[in-house]
């Protein structure tokens, strides 16, 4: 029997660095995306060179039937094998003052981010619970602990992921399975590359914005054995902002 990860959002930014810090970790990686087929290949590759096996695993989160499609196509194809570890990453913004947005960009963010959680999570937790081992973590935000303007959906998104990572550990910390989650605040990635960082980093008494790789060096540690008693827990990582 063999472990694997499985990584959604992993083709870029903060999901490429879990990708490449649970690799070094020696599980084979599985390597989710929604349509960035290029990016995808590269996180395959650098995750290869690292010694362990890779593979792509595309489907949109917020589709349930596609997510239980690939996930079972999966599980056919390696009958003694399980995803032990789940890193729910794949996230999106559509920013705008809440009196101007529309029902799609709530809709959007809160498919995404909650309901991708719900389909795959559910859709692993027997095998883990069934083999009494399993890591889950969670990437949320800075965003839905404080909630910022701007981000109504996103912060709704966040704040009702860390809710859920709450009750869930609480169901399955009797099966050695732990559920936790990483804030962070300003990591350098495609997603935040339309802000003005300079203006921000004021604010920020770290002075920068946070690199992909930190964030993975935290959830890597959330998903190692040395994290077993940790559970429920939401870990910010933000260079010192109060949260
Ligand atoms: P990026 O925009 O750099 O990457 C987003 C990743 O999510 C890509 O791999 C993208 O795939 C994937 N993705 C987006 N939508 C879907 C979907 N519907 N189905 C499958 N995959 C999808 O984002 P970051 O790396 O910055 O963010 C990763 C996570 O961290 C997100 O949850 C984000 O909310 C959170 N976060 C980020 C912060 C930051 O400052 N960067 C701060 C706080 C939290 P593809 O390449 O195919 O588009």
């Amino acid at each position: 029997m063999t472990k694997y990860a499985l990584v959604t959002g992993g083709s870029r930014g903060i999901g490429r660095a879990v990708c490449l810090q649970l690799a070094e970790m020696g599980y084979p990686v599985i390597i989710n995306y929604a349509r960035n087929a290029e990016a995808a290949e590269e996180t395959k590759k650098l995750v290869e060179e690292k010694g362990v096996a890779a593979e792509l695993m595309p489907f949109d989160v917020a589709d349930g039937a596609a997510a239980e499609a690939a996930l079972e196509t999966w599980q056919n194809a390696h009958p003694d094998d399980y995803i032990a570890v789940l890193v729910n990453n794949a996230g999106i913004r559509q920013d705008t003052m809440m009196v101007f947005m529309e029902n799609e960009q709530w809709h959007n963010v809160l498919d995404t981010t909650l309901n991708g959680f719900f389909y795959i999570t559910r859709r692993l937790l027997k095998s883990m619970l069934t083999k009494r081992w399993g890591r889950i973590v969670n990437v949320v935000s800075l965003s839905g602990i404080k909630g910022l303007p701007g981000q109504v959906n996103y912060s709704a998104a966040k704040a009702a992921l860390i809710g859920a990572t709450k009750a869930l550990a609480q169901e399955v910390a009797p099966r050695k399975v732990t559920v936790n989650a990483v804030a962070p605040g300003f990591i350098a990635t495609d997603m935040t590359k339309d802000l003005d960082e300079e203006a921000l980093k004021k604010q920020i008494p770290c002075g920068r914005f946070g690199k992909p790789e930190e964030v993975a060096a935290l959830v890597g540690f959330l998903a190692s054995d040395n994290a077993a008693y940790i559970n429920g827990e939401v870990v910010s990582i933000n260079g010192g902002l109060y949260t």
